[in-house]
């Protein structure tokens, strides 16, 4: 029988803790240690939707990328967003695990995800916690590339939403080295690797900092820009941690949500 504690050890071997960032809280957030765990469904974000899905699998353990208890909390009252999660999971006797900054800075990890998907060549982190591991990738296309190429290349493998692939800078714009980060990535837009790559792929770029690094990509200063899903992003990871799941957990029967969790539904383009 495999635990819900033996699934955190094998999660700990393939992010450990000691990689999140301080401000995360990744880990175990709703489940007995001592349960049974037969089936795990994985998903970027704990909402109604997956916890449902999650339920009605019949799994046992919702693994997530995004914790969903992050800053103090006083109620779990079914009235609010967090408690309903945590009250269906509980009823469906599903527990719930994230694995979030401590899955981005491995190996095998969110970004790397997306620059293997674009056959990245010198693929190495921006922010470095070794020279293997850390935050965001920088690398090199197979060969030089347009702006709309590079943009149809990611639209043809991340999963659609409304929201698509935005791009600050010419079609026609040719670029070779790339540096992404998935997920929220504005962070980085001031890296050096960042500053000195052609293109800098990554999501929820807000207006004034996206504005500001258009004009400095003008100045032929910084890269060009492409804002793609935060949900699409990190989606990709989920496979590849399914494959490392069901290595490290042999008769745990793993499943990855195909539910689209980022949150827009439609857009309207004029
Ligand atoms: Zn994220």
């Amino acid at each position: 029988m495999v635990t819900l504690d033996a699934v955190g050890a094998a999660v700990e071997r393939l992010w450990p803790l000691s990689g999140a960032s301080s401000w995360d809280s990744p880990g175990l957030a709703v489940g007995d240690p001592a349960s049974e765990v037969r089936r795990i469904h994985l998903a970027v974000d704990a909402v109604l939707d997956t916890a449902d899905e999650a339920v009605e699998l019949g799994a046992d353990l919702l693994l997530v990328h995004h914790p969903l208890l992050f800053r103090g909390v006083t109620t779990v009252a079914e009235s609010t967003t967090k408690g309903a999660v945590i009250a269906r999971l509980i009823r469906g006797s599903c527990a719930l695990l994230a694995a979030h900054t401590n899955a981005d800075v491995v190996v095998t990890g969110t970004s790397r995800a997306i620059a293997s998907r674009l056959g990245l060549t010198g693929q190495r982190p921006i922010e470095a916690s070794t020279p293997d591991t850390g935050i965001g990738i920088v690398g090199r296309a197979a060969q030089p590339i347009t702006l709309m190429a590079l943009a149809r290349a990611l639209s043809d493998f991340l999963p659609p939403t409304a929201g698509g692939v935005r791009v600050a800078g010419d079609h026609d714009r040719v670029v070779e080295t790339i540096a992404l980060c998935g997920g929220a990535g504005d962070s980085l837009l001031d890296d050096p690797s960042v500053v000195a790559s052609d293109v800098y792929i990554t999501s929820d770029l807000r207006h004034h900092p996206a504005s500001d690094a258009r004009d400095r990509m003008l100045l032929g200063r910084g890269p060009a820009l492409i804002d793609i899903s935060h949900w699409a992003s990190e989606w990709l990871w989920l496979e590849q941690a399914a494959v490392e799941l069901r290595a490290e957990l042999p008769g745990v029967e793993i499943t990855v949500s195909e539910l689209r969790t980022d949150p827009w539904d439609f857009a309207v383009v004029r």
